[in-house]
């Protein structure tokens, strides 16, 4: 890094906590209308991630404007290395859980802990940087396409900046581009695909190396093969984080290493697909609800002998 581009990259810092506190805070706020009360405690330490341990204790949750709780005593645990997917109707909260990590809202009662350290006590700037929100539109910034890239880093290396978008399968082109990392997005000739844009994003966040990925699925303003390609890359990498799937789709979580499934903002059935399919219950419904008899086939490893019915 040169030294002109090192205030660039410290105003990216500060987009960056603009972004995560005004951008994305203010479109969240806009459309969940989220609790604006929350704000450090005046102790509030930085939360220090050692094991990556995620858990939810006897959680429960009511929206400040509803009278009726939409969680109600959730417990589960979530180590480094797994995927946790959520499933369940629409409206069994697997948005709102999903939603509570990042402190978007308070738990009503109960508690959320990474490693120990209840969420409440911990700065949010600490919080959200180890909790990312994966987000399926990219926003870009007018600056180059480096800065975008490492918005979440300030003091990200090229090296890093070309690994991340090698992985997101973005370095390609970024080489036919005559000004390469140094292209400003938005100025004119240099507008992005859709493709791109979603590339950007899947480079954006392995540059964050959170250690709590969530990926909702509902919010996919993109077709489902794009979902699968910024999954599978993010999955690559699931090793090193706890992994959160919010999923309509079956697709999106059956090679998760858990699966809670949700009605009413309780866990009524779970385990790994698998476990889930021999139970018989809710889930292996929705699996014949939702899977073609072929897909079946594959996604089980057995024929399901209902699925002709
Ligand atoms: P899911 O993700 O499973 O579809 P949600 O977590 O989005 O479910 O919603 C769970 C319940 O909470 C629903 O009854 C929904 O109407 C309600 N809900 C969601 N967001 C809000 C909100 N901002 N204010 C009040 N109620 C909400």
């Amino acid at each position: 890094m040169t030294i002109l581009q090192m205030p660039v990259r410290q105003l990216g810092m500060l987009v960056n906590s603009f972004a995560r506190t005004a951008t994305c805070g203010e479109r969240i706020f806009a459309l969940l209308d989220l609790d604006l009360a929350i704000t450090d405690k005046p102790d509030a330490a930085p939360l220090a991630v050692t094991d990556g341990v995620l858990r939810f204790e006897d959680v429960s949750f009511t929206y400040p404007t509803s009278r009726t709780s939409t969680i109600g005593g959730l417990s589960f645990t979530a180590r480094m290395g797994e995927t946790i997917g959520l499933i369940g109707p629409p409206g069994s909260g697997k948005s709102t859980i999903a939603h509570l990590i990042p402190r978007f809202y308070d738990v009503t009662a109960g508690r959320i802990t990474i490693d120990g350290q209840d969420i409440r006590d911990v700065t949010l700037a600490s919080l959200r940087h180890a909790v990312v929100v994966v987000q399926q539109d990219a926003f870009l910034f007018t600056t180059s396409l480096e800065n975008n890239i490492a918005y979440g880093d300030p003091w990200a290396q090229p090296q890093q900046i070309a690994d991340a978008s090698a992985s997101a399968q973005l370095a390609q082109f970024i080489a036919t581009l005559p000004a390469g990392y140094e292209t400003v997005v938005g100025e004119r000739g240099t507008s992005l695909s859709g493709g791109q844009r979603q590339r950007m994003t899947i480079a954006r966040t392995l540059m964050l190396r959170p250690s709590v990925l969530i990926f909702d699925d509902s919010t996919a303003a993109v077709d489902a093969g794009t979902e699968q390609r910024i999954r599978a890359t993010i999955q690559a990498r699931a090793a090193e984080r706890v992994t959160i799937i919010v999923a309509h789709r079956l697709n999106s979580l059956m090679h998760a290493d858990r699966i809670l499934f949700l009605e009413e903002g309780r866990i009524i059935e779970q385990g790994s697909h698998e476990e889930l399919l021999a139970q018989n219950g809710r889930y292996a419904a929705l699996h014949r609800l939702q899977m073609r008899p072929d897909e079946i086939k594959t996604a089980s490893g057995t024929t399901d002998k209902t699925s002709g019915e």
